[in-house]
């Protein structure tokens, strides 16, 4: 049997350069390694474990499903779809949540921080969002799971649920491990943390366009262009960091030796990096179109991944349902 692969992105808006390098370069890879299958969705349940907009809820699964397509993802090689459109995710989540701590939930920094940002919307469903993800990759007893680095304490609770499942009930679930990228951590346009959507001003989406591109990072904060040591933090940094994912490692070292020498001259710099990133996204960009001028096709794909989804699905809650003992 094969062995299959579990990943998706949260619809809160068009994927960006973080969501492509950490995530989406790992589902190609592995959509086109014929040892496995693989499953791709847009989290929409995962979604409005923040405030979100009901207007724009399925028109953002929509614009991620259409950024999944346009990067190469193929729905003749994996199932494509909406995590909502499978109800089994929230079927096994009430399971699994069953067998878990309130306690090890609050004390994950991705819940805490969380709660910085949102601190009047700190719901039951925010506390659960990681169950909702172990129940999301054990549904598919997934073995490999292509994330970012930032998700790894998630994969960490997968694991755990997974095992203490299989310890207790008798189940066979896999061990979730992250597929590691090159790209798995993109850092923030701000020179602060990682690329995020829900940070304004750290991200460049995908459909940018290459005056935006420029635009962006003309923003993005440097220094005077020398010194002793090359910074290890901060915009700098960033920037050089970009330069590697995006030129490659020696026009790094070009810019680390200008650093340590005459100077950075960072127009030159962000001018560069921004036609390297343009000149990888063009191609997504115009293949895009193509599914933006026939919405009916991009539905049809979504509809047809989760009836495949469910087949899937179904068998593992079957199994899961006698294990536990509930009625037959
Ligand atoms: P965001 O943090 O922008 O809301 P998601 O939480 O929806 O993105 O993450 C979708 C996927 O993209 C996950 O696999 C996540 O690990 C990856 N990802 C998000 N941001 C980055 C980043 N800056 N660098 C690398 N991978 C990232």
């Amino acid at each position: 049997m094969k062995k299959r692969v579990f990943s998706g992105t949260r619809a809160t808006g068009r994927l960006h350069l973080g969501n492509y390098l950490g995530a989406v370069k790992g589902y190609l890879e592995l959509q086109d390694n014929p040892d496995y299958e693989t499953i791709y969705m847009v989290m929409d349940l995962h979604a409005i474990t923040t405030p979100y907009d009901k207007e724009k809820l399925a028109e953002n699964t929509r614009n991620v499903v259409m950024d999944y397509l346009a990067c190469g993802l193929d729905p003749e090689k994996s199932i494509i779809t909406a995590q909502s459109l499978v109800p089994e995710h929230t079927y096994l989540a009430h399971i699994l949540s069953s067998e878990i701590t309130v306690a090890r939930m609050q004390h994950l920094p991705t819940f805490k921080e969380k709660v910085k940002q949102h601190p009047d919307h700190v719901t039951m469903a925010l506390l659960n969002y990681p169950v909702l993800m172990a129940a999301d990759i054990l549904l598919y007893k997934a073995s490999l799971v292509p994330v970012g680095i930032d998700q790894e304490p998630h994969l960490e609770v997968a694991r755990e649920i997974g095992r203490h499942m299989n310890e207790k009930f008798g189940t066979d679930f896999p061990e979730p491990k992250r597929f590691v990228t090159k790209g798995e951590y993109v850092p923030s346009l701000t020179g602060e943390g990682k690329m995020s959507k829900s940070v304004e001003g750290s991200f460049i989406s995908l459909t940018d366009g290459s005056e935006t591109i420029k635009k962006k990072l003309s923003g993005a904060p440097t220094d005077s262009g020398r010194g002793e040591k090359v910074p290890e933090k901060g915009g700098v940094a960033n920037l050089l960091q970009l330069v590697e994912l995006f030129e490659g490692l020696e026009n790094r070292k070009k810019y680390e030796e200008q650093y340590l020498g005459d100077g950075i001259r960072y127009g030159e710099l962000k001018a560069e990096l921004a036609e390297f990133i343009f000149k990888e996204l063009e191609p997504i960009q115009k293949q895009r179109k193509v599914y933006e001028n026939d919405p009916s096709l991009v539905d049809r794909i979504i509809r047809e991944g989760a009836e495949k989804a469910r087949v899937i699905a179904g068998e593992t809650m079957k199994e899961v349902r006698n294990k536990i003992g509930l009625i037959k």
